[in-house]
């Protein structure tokens, strides 16, 4: 027996903003599993920001999505057939061989997860990569103490609405975020908890960002103008951590840096980048963690969801839009 399925290949590499011309929908025939490989279906799988940075053929701290073969990322689903005693049909798994319906791949590739608390897809979101980065960024790399106040950019996605609500947790005074529509600011400010929204589309943001300052925790999703902005709001002594630029995901020519980096040296700020993978040892406590806060109703989280493998490239080129409050999914 065969399974027919789908799956989605890079066409081309996206000069600037990614196009629809720039993915393709394949066809493919799976064989049932062999000994120790299991065949899953997919129900929902994840898009992600960084995966604009996978299509460039440049060298980062992940290889490049190859072209004419099937893209990649985080993804649940649901087993169907198993070669290996380690897992059965009807066993819910977390993997990395989304952007297709079907996954066949080693038992190793399948983590079973436990969905008696949470639906699967809080494992691509609260649970998973988006909450381990955020819990990473304050508890590691910008070490958020008592008293503090944090700013969040990118702060209704999936990393910064999270962000946002552990910085509190944290014992964070203060907790600023900006989001890019008054729709957003509001779940902010209202569900979420934080002190102040500040829509970056309506006004410059260093503009409304001198109004709360001084700030001492920058959490960095987006960079450009809003590094910029947080420096010049930072006091002595601040920590920045950076996580994402998204502003500068599809531009063209290399971006000009903020203007204002000699308060770095005025103000003895520290700027540190991090990758979420480098801090695999931190997954343990903050399952512990965020379960909790999660199953006490603690920490809210939203996911914006397309359906179907058809709609995954719409999915996508809607997160680096800001189609997606919360984390952005694929229903498959
Ligand atoms: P989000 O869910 O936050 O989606 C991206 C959001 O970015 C959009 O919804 C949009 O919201 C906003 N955005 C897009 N362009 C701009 C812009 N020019 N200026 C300001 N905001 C913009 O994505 P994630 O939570 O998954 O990721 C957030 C950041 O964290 C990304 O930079 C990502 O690359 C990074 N990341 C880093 C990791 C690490 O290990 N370092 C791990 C995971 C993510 P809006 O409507 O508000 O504009």
């Amino acid at each position: 027996m065969t399974t027919t399925t789908r799956e989605i290949h890079l066409a081309a590499r996206p000069q600037g903003w990614p196009t629809p011309e720039d993915f393709r929908t394949v066809e493919v025939e799976l064989p049932d599993p062999g000994p120790g490989e299991v065949l899953v279906r997919n129900t929902v799988m994840s898009v992600d920001p960084y995966m604009r940075g996978r299509m460039n053929d440049v060298k980062s701290y992940v290889p490049p999505y190859r072209l004419d073969a099937p893209l990649d990322g985080g993804a649940v689903g649901e087993v169907v057939a198993s070669g290996d005693d380690s897992l059965s049909p009807g066993d819910t798994v977390l993997h990395q061989l989304g952007w297709r319906e079907h996954a066949l791949a080693p038992a190793r590739s399948f983590r079973k997860i436990d969905t008696s608390a949470v639906p699967a897809s809080a494992y691509l979101s609260v649970l998973g990569m988006p909450g381990l980065t955020a819990y990473v960024g304050l508890t590691r790399i910008a070490e958020v103490r008592e008293g503090d106040t944090v700013f969040v950019s990118g702060a209704a996605g999936a990393v910064g609405s999270l962000a946002g609500q552990i910085a509190r947790k944290l014992g964070a005074a203060k907790v600023i975020g900006s989001a890019g529509s008054p729709e957003k600011v509001a779940w902010l400010t209202g569900e979420l908890g934080y002190d102040v929204g500040l829509d970056y589309k309506a006004a410059p943001i260093g503009k409304q960002l001198a109004e709360h300052g001084p700030v001492d925790v920058y959490f960095d999703n987006v960079g450009g103008d809003h590094l910029e902005a947080a420096i010049s709001a930072m006091g002595d002594f601040g920590r920045v951590a950076v996580c994402g630029m998204i502003a500068d995901y599809n531009a063209e020519t290399p971006q000009p840096g903020p203007r204002n980096m000699m308060m770095i040296v005025s103000k003895r700020l520290t700027i540190r980048g991090f990758i979420v993978t480098d801090h695999a040892d931190a997954a343990g406590e903050f399952y512990e963690r965020a379960g909790a806060w999660v199953a006490a109703g603690e920490l809210a989280y939203r996911e914006t969801y397309e359906d179907g493998l058809d709609r995954a490239v719409d999915a996508f080129l809607g997160v680096l839009s800001g189609a997606n409050t919360g984390k952005m999914l694929v229903r498959l």
